[in-house]
């Protein structure tokens, strides 16, 4: 028989993906939400003015959001449409919102979508594209390139500060926490999270355990913190003691690291924890079959060194360290969580 109606849209939504992402990409490097925010109801003529872009370009590119569910317009009659954000813009794609995704969206057009275009290279190699992508060879992703030129930092913590602003109370609030007092951050970067925690569990502080590069910008991304149960300390927890604690928040750090690191890591969190004390683990969770979810698998084609993992082998790789699964949570959110307590045997 024929191609079938839906099996046509399933293959072109595919192929058409990587156009949607660039639209959004581009509108979102191009403040045009953050523009129709300010002036909502201009004309593509008047925001092309705006943005300093060609006319027919702009239109273009309105009219794909618009069918994006970015953007609405509104006929005028023997007049050119108007643009307004939708809901979703206002809450997601302006930069100033507070669930704000704009630093993850630059991250994704900036350096995972130069990844992504040598994905064949990355399939056939089995090694990691940096240096095809930007021209310099990486052994450790953040210190060799994110953390090379203050621009590329910045961008790399805004990215990870968004996701963490949007995903951060779910992980906090995933877990009764209250027989914790102490909280260790570890990786935890802008110290987004950590406040979601301070938040969340009035008898809790948090240190936020990153490297120096990233603790020395602490103050750019909490100008006004008066939170004093959240504190920095810097230092490489591959090679540095690990500040002493009841608790240590592991977010998105073991899909990044290739197996022998990770066994450093843990082994250093479980030297300096007692029986009782906890880990925290937040990641995207495999399902059990390894079929899904699309976006943990489709991130993984980008890493070369880490990988993705299910819950059930994550509990296999902490209780190999000592740690014992008490509950698992799969949120809604950008991340799932787990909580571990190490076992009285050890
Ligand atoms: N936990 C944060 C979150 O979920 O938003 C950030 C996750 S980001 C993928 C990984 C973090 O680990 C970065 O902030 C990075 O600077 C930090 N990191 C990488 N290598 C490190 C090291 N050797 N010692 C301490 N932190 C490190």
């Amino acid at each position: 028989s024929g191609p079938k109606k839906e099996e046509l849209q399933r293959i072109i939504e595919l192929m058409d993906g990587f156009k949607a992402s660039k639209a959004l990409f581009t509108a979102s490097e191009m403040c045009v939400f953050d523009l129709l925010q300010s002036q909502p109801g201009l004309d593509a003529a008047q925001v092309a003015q705006e943005i300093k872009a060609s006319e027919k370009g702009t239109e273009c590119l309105l009219e794909a959001c618009v069918s994006l569910g970015l953007l609405k317009s509104k006929e005028r009659k023997y007049q050119r449409p108007v643009y307004k954000n939708t809901d979703l813009a206002k809450r997601f794609l302006r930069s100033d919102a507070p669930f704000s995704l704009h630093g993850y969206i630059q991250h994704c057009n900036n350096t995972v979508w130069p990844l992504f275009s040598h994905l064949e290279s990355a399939v056939r190699e089995g090694s990691n594209q940096h240096e095809k992508a930007f021209g310099k060879k990486s052994k450790d992703v953040f210190q060799d390139t994110f953390y090379n030129s203050q621009e590329i930092k910045l961008r790399f913590m805004n990215a990870m500060h968004s996701i963490a602003k949007v995903t951060g109370k779910a992980i906090a609030t995933a877990f009764d926490l209250s027989r914790f007092k102490t909280a260790c951050d570890l990786g935890g970067c802008t110290g987004a999270m950590a406040y979601e925690f301070t938040k969340a569990h009035p008898g809790l502080s948090v240190t936020v355990f990153d490297l120096p590069a990233v603790v020395e910008m602490s103050e750019h991304f909490h100008p006004l913190h008066t939170d004093n149960r959240v504190s920095f300390v810097a230092g490489d927890f591959f090679k540095d003691e690990l500040p002493k604690a009841d608790l240590y928040i592991l977010a998105r750090i073991l899909h990044d690291w290739p197996d022998e690191k990770v066994h450093i890591l843990l082994n250093k969190i479980a030297d300096a924890s007692t029986p009782g004390c906890g880990i925290l683990l937040s990641e995207i969770f495999l399902d059990e079959d390894r079929r899904g979810p699309s976006r943990g698998l489709l991130q993984a084609l980008s890493m070369s060194v880490g990988k993705q993992r299910g819950a059930t082998e994550y509990s296999l790789l902490l209780e190999s360290h000592g740690f014992i699964t008490a509950q698992v949570r799969h949120t809604d959110n950008f991340l799932d969580a787990m909580l571990c307590i190490k076992d009285v045997q050890c």
